[in-house]
C-alpha cells in the first residue's frame, strides 16, 4: 500500500515524504481510514509499530478542514502517561502538520505551568497533556473543552498502571459527549476492556500486534549469572562485543545510578534515566543517547517507557521486570521497525520466581547461554514450562477519599503471581 492511497492531503503528504516513510505500517494503514470515517478505534499496537502517525496523520487530515481553535479551546486531545511520550508525539504533530496551518501544543507536569498556560491562551487545535497536568490547567481556567471532537488515549495500558485512572475519569467528564475516542494499548486487559466500556462506542477494532509477534521478532536469550556478576559480565560483552549502542533496563532508580557510575568507570560513556532526574536532565540524556554522544543509556521501565529510540541494536536486563508484561515491552525496544537486534537477560538465583513468570506469559523457555569465566556459582535452577494460561491482573480502582490522599497514597497491585507496591505516577 502506498500513502498517497489513503486520503490524506498533499500538505500532509510531503512531511510524510520528507520524513522519509515509504509505506504506511500495518497499524497506520489500518488506523488512518478507521479515525477518518470518524467512528470510535480500539487499536492494539505497541511502540515501534509507527502507532502515532496512525492516529496523529487523519486527526491533522480531518482537523484541517473545520474552524480553528477558539480561545482557550482545544479540537483534539490527546493523553499520554508520560512527559516523555507527550513530547515525542507532539514532535510528530509539529512533523507531519509541518505544511498546515493547525497549532499544536503540549503540557505535561514537572516543569512551569505559566509558559503552558500563555501557550494555551489563543487555543490550539491539538493538545497533548499528561492527565495531573491537564487537570491543574483545567482547574485555573486556561483550557476548555467546549468544541473537543476527538479525545485520544496513548498507551492507555501504561496509564492504568501507572494508577491514573481517577484523572482520566473526572478528564473524560469534563468533554463534550459527543466525540470521537480513539484508544491505543499495548495490550487489551480486563481493565482496558472496563474502561473502553464506558468511553467508546460500536468501535472499529484493529490488533496489529499480537503479544507474541514482537518477541518472536526478536533474538532473545539469558545469562545465568550471580548477581555481584551482573556489572562485570555486562562491561565485558560491551568491549568484547564493541557494542554500539545499548539500552540497560535497572529495577531500580539507585540501581541505575550505580550501573551507570561503573560503566564511566571502566571508560564506556553511560548515563541514567529515571524519574528522580529533573525533565531537563532527562531530555538530555535522551539527546546525547540518540546522537550517539553516549553509548549506554540505563532507565527504569518508567522512565523508558515510550522513549522513542530508532534502530536499538541491544537491549539489556540487568535485572528481570517485576510485572512480567514488562519483559514483552522491554524486549520491543530491540528489532524495531523491521531491524534485527538482540535482548539479553542476566537472571540471578533470586530471580528465578520472575523468570518462570516471564516464561509462562511467552509461553516458552528463554534460551539460556553460558560465558567462560561467569558462571554462577549459585546455579539457576532448570525451568519448567507452566501451560496454566496467564491470567490478566486486576487493578484495585477504589476512589481515594480526598485530593490529598491521593497525592500521597501508595497504588497497591496484587495479581496472583506476583505482588507490588509502587507510587503513583506523578512521582515516578
Ligand atoms: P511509533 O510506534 O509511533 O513510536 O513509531 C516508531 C518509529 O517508526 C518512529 O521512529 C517513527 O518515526 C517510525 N515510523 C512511523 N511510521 C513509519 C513508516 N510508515 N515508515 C517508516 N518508519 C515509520
Amino acid at each position: 500500500m502506498n500513502f498517497s492511497e489513503l486520503n490524506l492531503r498533499q500538505e500532509i503528504l510531503k512531511s510524510i515524504t520528507k520524513k522519509g516513510y515509504l509505506e504506511p505500517t500495518p497499524i497506520q494503514a489500518q488506523a488512518i481510514p478507521a479515525v477518518l470515517s470518524g467512528r470510535d478505534v480500539m487499536a492494539a499496537a505497541q511502540t515501534g509499530t509507527g502507532k502515532t502517525a496512525g492516529f496523529t496523520l487523519p486527526i491533522l487530515e480531518k482537523l484541517s478542514y473545520g474552524t480553528l481553535a477558539r480561545e482557550n479551546q482545544v479540537r483534539a486531545l490527546i493523553l499520554t502517561p508520560t512527559r516523555e511520550l507527550a513530547a515525542q508525539v507532539h514532535d510528530n504533530i509539529r512533523q507531519y502538520g509541518d505544511n498546515l496551518q493547525l497549532r499544536s501544543g503540549v503540557v505535561f507536569g514537572g516543569v512551569k505551568i505559566n509558559p503552558q498556560m500563555k501557550a494555551l491562551r489563543g487555543g490550539v487545535d491539538i493538545l497533548v497533556a499528561t492527565p495531573g497536568r491537564l487537570l491543574d490547567l483545567y482547574s485555573q481556567n486556561t483550557v476548555r473543552f467546549k468544541f473537543l471532537e476527538i479525545l485520544v488515549l496513548d498507551e492507555a495500558d501504561r496509564m492504568l498502571d501507572m494508577g491514573f485512572i481517577h484523572d482520566i475519569k473526572k478528564i473524560l467528564k469534563l468533554l463534550p459527549t459527543k466525540r470521537q475516542n480513539l484508544l491505543f494499548s499495548a495490550t487489551f486487559s480486563v481493565d482496558i476492556r472496563n474502561l473502553a466500556k464506558g468511553l467508546i462506542h460500536n468501535p472499529i477494532e484493529i490488533s496489529v500486534t499480537p503479544r507474541n509477534t514482537t518477541v518472536e521478532a526478536v533474538n532473545h536469550f539469558l545469562y545465568p549469572v550471580d548477581k555481584n556478576q551482573k556489572t562485570a559480565i555486562l562491561i565485558k560483552l560491551i568491549k568484547d562485543l564493541n557494542w554500539e549502542q545499548a539500552l540497560v533496563f535497572s529495577r531500580t532508580k539507585h540501581g541505575a545510578n550505580k550501573i551507570t557510575k561503573q560503566l564511566i568507570a571502566k571508560g564506556i560513556s553511560a548515563i541514567a534515566i529515571h524519574g528522580n532526574k529533573s525533565q531537563g536532565a532527562r531530555t538530555r540524556a535522551l539527546t546525547n543517547f540518540k546522537s550517539g554522544e553516549i553509548r549506554i543509556l540505563v532507565a527504569t521501565d518508567i522512565a523508558a517507557r515510550g522513549i522513542d529510540i530508532e534502530k536499538l541494536p541491544q537491549v539489556v536486563n540487568y535485572d528481570l521486570p517485576q510485572v512480567p508484561e514488562d519483559y514483552i515491552h522491554r524486549i520491543g525496544r530491540t528489532g524495531r521497525a523491521g531491524e534485527s537486534g538482540e535482548a539479553i537477560s542476566f537472571v540471578s538465583y533470586d530471580e528465578f520466581d520472575l523468570l518462570k513468570n516471564i516464561e509462562r506469559l511467552l509461553k516458552q523457555l528463554i534460551e539460556r547461554k553460558e560465558i567462560e569465566g561467569f558462571v554462577p556459582t549459585t546455579a539457576l535452577p532448570q525451568s519448567k514450562l507452566d501451560t496454566r494460561p496467564f491470567k490478566p491482573k486486576k487493578i484495585k480502582t477504589s476512589r481515594p477519599k480526598n485530593k490529598h490522599q491521593n497525592q500521597k497514597s501508595f497504588k497497591k497491585k496484587t495479581n496472583r503471581y506476583n505482588t507490588r507496591v509502587k507510587k503513583p505516577a506523578k512521582s515516578i
